[in-house]
């Protein structure tokens, strides 16, 4: 104990150490290295909690008893359960006191709260009052999720898509192009609720507004939009390869993750949660021959319901040598899929990302052309923006118009090369084909791509 009870500090100041503080309080969060120095903390009050658990008066938890757990921590975050007796608890609260003594740590009455399942009222009324804590009750949290023992409502999770709301309307501001939108949903709102999705099944109504949050912020940089969507969201949560833009499919990931936690029992892994539900529901039976009692809660239920239909042979899962993984899960779920035949074309490395996006459009047919909006009612004709002299469609925008044929074959003399045939389909591979190399094709995509991006730019400032 002596290492956390004796902390100095230094400051640092224009490469020079001045100063020695002695820390009266012992550990205090923020400091850098007390993320380590708390597991060592911890560890000793784990032991403490051992020697509690070993008094003769102690009485463990009913659903602890086989395991003989009295605790669960995290850092600084502690859970501490025994049976509603009052002898088990003062030996439990004698431990804790003896661990602040040594460690200078204290619990902060403010934030600590007294859970208890039919324990006599007036006894509870003497804990609180002995030992200043408030009363508390489900759901709480711990580690940043609520702890329920019921089905999670919309409300609890409503703080899921409160965050990407912030985070959105943070990113307001700025103008983002797509490919800085999508590389957003990838990343930083995906991240926000995979967390929450490894550990819940989340109710479905929650996974529809996360789903229409990511889906506004894609197309519009908003939270809500009315403005149609180009592409199905379907396809978008295609990998790249398989033509989408690898956003993470919300429904399918959330299952296969929980699947994982199925997975773990049946293969009965090693650890604390597995030992536990193995003790409680499962008493040593076989998961693949076990039924469902009727009178447990509905989550133990739902994680029942999870079948791996034909997703393994003899607890042998079909891919990633035999272990589960929630990758091969989702990947499995998802179903394999032909390799799209534009995607040489459009992402390649050398491509400017929101040209990709745009050339993206393109081979889905998907842009906004006139052709489109007169289709859907809201143009009044559907004569090409620069020309005026036909429909615009894309094959007509990008190589019929006479803008376009005059890009494109500067471009191609530019290069050197020579391509009559000048249409979507072919044209990507035709400028290619003779091209040795893959740097010189890298670049001739890249022109392509592009030369494409900018008469679209060029057809907006028109419009
Ligand atoms: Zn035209």
């Amino acid at each position: 104990m002596k290492c956390i009870t004796t902390t100095q500090y230094t400051l640092a100041i224009n490469g020079g150490l001045y100063g020695c503080i002695n820390g009266k309080r012992g550990l205090r969060q923020g400091d850098p290295i007390s993320p380590l120095l708390f597991v060592i903390c911890m560890e000793y009050f784990t032991r403490i909690m051992n020697l509690v658990a070993m008094q003769e008066d102690f009485a463990f938890h009913t659903k602890c008893k086989v395991l003989q757990m009295n605790h669960l921590c995290f850092a600084n975050d502690v859970l501490m359960f025994c049976k509603g007796e009052y002898q088990a608890i003062v030996l439990m609260l004698r431990g804790l006191q003896s661990f602040s003594n040594a460690s200078g740590l204290t619990t902060n009455a403010a934030k600590s709260n007294i859970f208890s399942a039919s324990m006599e009222e007036q006894d509870l009324q003497n804990l609180c009052e002995l030992t200043g804590y408030k009363r508390g009750t489900l759901p709480f949290r711990y580690l940043g999720v609520p702890i329920s023992p019921k089905k999670l409502t919309i409300m609890d999770c409503e703080v899921l898509v409160d965050k990407m709301t912030v985070k959105i309307k943070s990113w307001g501001t700025r103008n983002l192009s797509y490919a800085g939108r999508v590389l957003l949903v990838n990343t930083v709102l995906t991240h926000i609720h995979t967390y929450w999705a490894s550990i819940f099944v989340l109710p479905k109504k929650v996974i529809k507004s996360i789903i229409g949050v990511c889906r506004c912020f894609l197309w519009d940089g908003k939270v809500y939009s009315n403005k149609p969507q180009l592409v199905a969201w379907d396809l978008v949560c295609r990998t790249k390869r398989q033509g989408g833009l690898g956003v993470k499919d919300i429904v399918v990931w959330n299952e296969e993750a929980i699947a994982k936690y199925v997975w773990n029992i049946a293969a009965k892994t090693d650890n604390l949660w597995v030992r536990w539900v193995n003790h409680i529901y499962l008493k040593g039976r076989d998961w693949w021959q076990y039924k469902v009692p009727t009178d447990c809660s509905w989550y133990w239920r739902k994680i029942c319901s999870y079948e791996f239909a034909g997703g393994y042979i003899q607890n042998q899962w079909l891919k990633a040598n035999g272990v589960y993984t929630i990758k091969s899960g989702y990947d499995w779920m998802k179903g394999a899929k032909e390799d799209w035949p534009w995607r040489g074309w459009v992402w390649t490395k050398l491509n400017i990302p929101k040209h990709s996006m745009i050339c993206w459009l393109v081979a889905h047919n998907r842009l906004m052309t006139k052709e489109r909006v007169y289709k859907m009612g809201i143009s009044q004709d559907s004569l090409c923006e620069i020309c005026g002299g036909a429909e615009e469609t894309i094959n007509h925008l990008f190589f019929d118009c006479p803008l376009a044929r005059r890009c494109i074959e500067d471009i191609q003399r530019w290069l050197n090369i020579g391509t009559r045939n000048l249409e979507i389909q072919g044209l990507g591979r035709r400028m290619t084909r003779k091209i040795k190399g893959k740097a010189c094709r890298a670049v001739m995509i890249a022109a392509l791509s592009a030369t494409v991006y900018h008469i679209w730019r060029a057809r907006n400032i028109a419009f």
